[in-house]
């Protein structure tokens, strides 16, 4: 029986975390350009689902999906899918090739079929499974978040509760690599429970890393505002590489944090670039425009303080994408202002200002990398 793996560039992760987790198992996922052979399987982001769902529909083989999209809504999916794999896929989906292999029919816990659903009764053990081996990917050193960002769909994919890769099962991904770069929620909560830092285990992965160069708590991975003190900076200036750190702001109106529920203020934000300006690192902030239940007065507060955040930082702005499964799903985004557009457009000629703040879209994906079907 040949698997194959639906070539998808903002799965490239996925892939490589799977495709470790498949070949303990005696599995090889062959990467493939369209659905071919006997089984077929694709990581699909809300984002990526509507290119892809023709395909899928149409495939001349057993198709398998999971990701963000599928684990957010697994019976939409399941209309045009063979199979849907809900939530973390390294123990389920070599489950599931196992049971197509054997032809008898089961469905494996965290799977959809048709209008079978079992849930899933297990988190992944993260130390269990090498984060990639032939095909490389970022380094996940923590999986899952006790956050509730209403906007967010990790905590949806992953589960509230935060779990780690070991320190030595890290070292040895980043034997592959002479800059060393890390996937996690908030990489100051290595080694905690997600809400109380563990600066002393911080630390001794960091130490462990020694001659690497390392980069902590900036692209793919960021931090959160109120875990950046005087302490947390002294271990990245210590030992990371980076001068930059990113972190989440998503808005300047306290009233907005709170709809939200980001668990931080307004204040906290400040005080964390004022802490970063301190320690010579320059923050790099993230802001969402476009909340649907967001004022005018809101998103003026918003650029009240990404004005002060680029005296000294830089500023990331997206608009607001309503993702399935989060507590935001189904909700219509508001405009942003005019004048609103303009600060943005003018931090952005200044060299103040990345992302994409009108089009959530054009985040995802560049037209000329024809990367759809
Ligand atoms: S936005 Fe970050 S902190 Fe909030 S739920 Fe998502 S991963 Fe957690």
């Amino acid at each position: 029986m040949r698997v194959n793996w639906r070539s998808i560039k903002w799965a490239k992760n996925s892939y490589a975390a799977l495709y470790a987790a498949c070949e303990q198992s005696g599995i090889l996922l062959h990467e493939t350009n369209k659905p071919a052979d006997d089984i077929t399987c694709y990581s699909l982001n809300s984002i990526d689902e509507p290119h892809y769902r023709d395909e899928i529909a149409d495939a001349g083989c057993i198709t398998i999906v999971g990701g963000p999209h599928a684990s957010a809504c697994p019976h939409e999916v399941a209309t045009y899918a063979d199979y849907v794999v809900v939530g973390e896929g390294e123990f389920t989906l070599p489950a599931l090739i196992r049971s197509i292999g054997d032809g008898c029919g089961h469905v494996p816990p965290g799977v959809c079929s048709g209008d079978v659903c079992r849930p899933s009764t297990s988190q992944v053990f993260l130390p269990a499974y090498r984060p990639f081996t032939r095909v490389k990917g970022t380094i996940e050193i923590s999986r899952g978040c006790p956050y509730h960002c209403a906007y967010c769909q990790t905590p949806c994919l992953f589960g509230n509760r935060m779990r780690h890769r070991t320190i030595e099962g890290i070292v040895e991904a980043a034997e592959h690599y002479r800059d060393v770069r890390f996937v996690t929620p908030n990489a100051l909560a290595y080694g905690s429970d997600g809400t109380h830092p563990r600066l002393d285990r911080v630390e001794a992965l960091l130490r462990a890393l020694k001659g690497h160069r390392i980069f902590f708590g900036t692209f793919p991975s960021e931090v959160r505002p109120e875990w950046i003190t005087d302490e947390s900076l002294d271990l990245i200036t210590s030992y990371a590489s980076n001068r930059k750190l990113h972190f989440g702001a998503q808005s300047g109106s306290d009233r907005v944090l709170r709809l939200l529920k980001r668990g931080h203020t307004t204040g906290d934000v400040m005080h964390a670039v004022d802490l970063c300006h301190d320690h010579g690192i320059i923050p790099v902030v993230d802001y969402i425009f476009g909340f649907p239940f967001e004022t005018d007065e809101d998103q003026n507060a918003s650029i009240e303080q990404i004005r002060e955040v680029a005296r000294y930082g830089k500023i990331h702005a997206h608009y607001f994408t309503p993702l399935p499964g989060t507590p935001l799903a189904g909700t219509t985004p508001r405009d942003v202002l005019p004048e609103v557009q303009n600060i943005l457009g003018n931090l952005a000629l200044r060299g103040k200002a990345t992302g994409s703040w009108i089009e959530a879209e054009i985040r995802f994906f560049s037209r000329n990398e024809n990367q759809y079907p």
